[in-house]
């Protein structure tokens, strides 16, 4: 029997009122496992006005309340991992280790989120004049919203509504509607911890619902992850509505190898990086740039290892590689590799055309990596998102920073040397939100921020860490004067106050 995903609005599961369901599919199998429904505008408001009314207590509610309530979610969390691991795969495609890892990196900023009451602390300056002091709060904003993408339906959604929560607010999510049980399955959790009904609302389905909360005036922010194209949009419109938004995007991340590099270590960084997950990460590696001679060598050592990764169902424990998402993805990233010969690439290997015995109709595509790929080529262009590594070659240091910084994404970057001096340079010139020396993939922890530059994001916010608690609330800077009966009658100043 089909399973029915319905919206979570005030703390129970609501059915979808317009009739208007989408497909979830197994990727590994191609089968329609599930219906999700897809709000209506009323629905929409529906779960806004369940957060507003929630925001009225929620919102000056003690930081203690919160806190222990955050500590009981992160113990449910824990508790379960593999449950929520196996949902994300079920719906994902991803292997059930790199599920698991997902769920780990959210897990982060639910712990972070714990520690509220020390990050909520103000500032308190006595005495900046004859007695007065002056002390800096931040207050929440009220309702705020998440917009997330498929490819970490629990991690992303955790980027967002821990902290946006612990600070006060009350959170109305639309997940991706290709993967939409993993976040039904946290607002179960947050429920069972004891999070007052409406403070986290889910509201599935696709632009109309989206549409709806970028131009609610009860919406005060919107923190968004997604492609490039529509994070601009999200960022342009919700920006034009008056909201605070955080809108982060696509990338196409460089891992520039120097020469020097230990290219063992460079290989297993570049292949581990580029095709897990399938290569549908927003902080893979998809483009190496080698730098001098070692090219070659490079190239050899990359094939090696990524013709034996193992492709097959999340579910079975041997696979290393699992689907993509839907069988249209799967198409277009191979359409990449079957152009790249044509517009200049050398293909080493080419993933289109795999398929998996026993599950024909999967989403599947195998390993391709592109060598000589020229920076007019498509395959280069696009962010790919798929297991799709292209290899490109330079002379210098400096012709591959100056690559580097050529393209329109900033999302991650790494660089692979021994030379302490080339990657404090590397830090300073590479023009991308997260650095990575000798680290593929260098998602921050949950206590710094996430967030890219140029087209990956879009807004002054990057996500999670000391950005996010600033981005969930406002300041507040409040002057204060007791005065004293020494200080003699007041009277009539009509000058700027000064202090003295
Ligand atoms: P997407 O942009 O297609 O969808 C993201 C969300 O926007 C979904 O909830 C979707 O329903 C909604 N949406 C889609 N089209 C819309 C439209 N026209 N109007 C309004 N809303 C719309 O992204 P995706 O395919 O789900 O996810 C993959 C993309 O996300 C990749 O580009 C990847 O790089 C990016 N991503 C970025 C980060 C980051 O931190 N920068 C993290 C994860 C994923």
């Amino acid at each position: 029997m089909t399973k029915i995903v319905n919206h979570w609005i005030g703390g129970k599961t609501v059915e979808g009122a317009s009739g208007t369901y989408g497909p979830v599919t197994d990727p590994a199998t191609g089968a329609v496992t599930t219906k999700v429904a897809f709000a209506t505008v009323d629905e929409v408001d529906a779960a806004v006005a369940a957060a507003k009314d929630a925001y009225a207590t929620w919102g000056t509610s003690s930081l203690a309340k919160r806190s222990t309530i955050l500590f009981k979610f992160r113990a449910l969390l824990d508790a379960n991992r593999d449950a929520i691991a196996e949902l994300i795969t079920a719906e994902h495609g991803k292997v059930h280790s790199d599920a698991l890892g997902e769920v780990a990196r959210g897990l982060e900023i639910v712990e972070l989120a714990c520690g509220i009451t020390v990050q909520l602390k103000g500032e308190l300056s006595t005495e900046v004049a004859g007695r007065v002091d002056v002390s800096s709060i931040r207050q929440p904003l009220g309702v705020v919203a998440g917009i997330t993408p498929f490819n970490f339906p629990a991690m992303v959604p955790m980027w967002m509504f821990p902290l946006a929560i612990a600070c006060g607010n009350t959170f109305v999510l639309k997940p991706s509607e290709k993967d939409p049980s993993a976040a039904m399955k946290l607002a179960e959790l947050l429920a069972e911890a004891g999070l007052p009904d409406g403070v986290f609302n889910i509201v599935h389905g696709d632009k109309v619902a989206v549409d709806r909360l970028l131009d609610h005036p009860d919406v005060k922010a919107v923190s968004f992850v997604g492609s490039t194209p529509i994070a601009r949009y999200i960022h342009t419109t919700a920006s034009a509505n008056g909201k605070r938004v955080q809108a982060l995007g696509g990338a196409k991340n460089h891992m520039l190898v120097l020469p020097d590099a230990d290219l063992d270590a460079a290989a297993d960084a570049a292949v581990s990086a580029a095709y897990g997950s399938a290569g549908e990460r927003c902080m893979a590696i998809s483009a190496v740039v080698a730098v001098g001679a070692i090219g070659d060598e490079l190239v050899e050592k990359i094939r090696e290892r990524a013709e034996k990764i193992k492709i097959g169902p999340g579910n079975d424990p041997t696979s290393e590689m699992g689907p993509l998402i839907t069988a249209a993805h799967r198409d277009k990233v191979a359409s990449y590799v079957t152009g790249a010969a044509a517009e200049g690439a050398e293909v080493v290997l080419d993933g289109s055309g795999y398929t998996v015995d026993g599950f024909e109709d999967g989403h599947w595509i195998g390993i391709s990596l592109l060598d000589k790929v020229p920076t007019s080529a498509k395959a280069y262009q696009d962010e790919i998102f798929g297991p799709v590594l292209c290899v490109l070659r330079v002379d210098t240091y400096d012709e591959g920073v100056a690559l580097i910084n050529g393209s329109p994404f900033g999302n991650g970057t790494a660089i692979f040397t021994r030379d302490g001096g080339a990657a404090r340079r590397f830090q300073l010139e590479i023009e991308a939100g997260m650095v990575g020396v000798n680290v593929p993939i260098p998602v921050p922890v949950g206590y710094h921020s996430f967030g890219g530059w140029k087209d990956s994001l879009f807004g002054d916010h990057h996500i999670y860490g000391n950005d996010g608690t600033h981005f969930y609330t406002r300041g507040k800077v409040i002057t204060t004067r007791w005065p004293d009966p020494a200080d003699g009658p007041s009277g009539v100043d009509l000058g700027f106050p000064r202090n003295h």
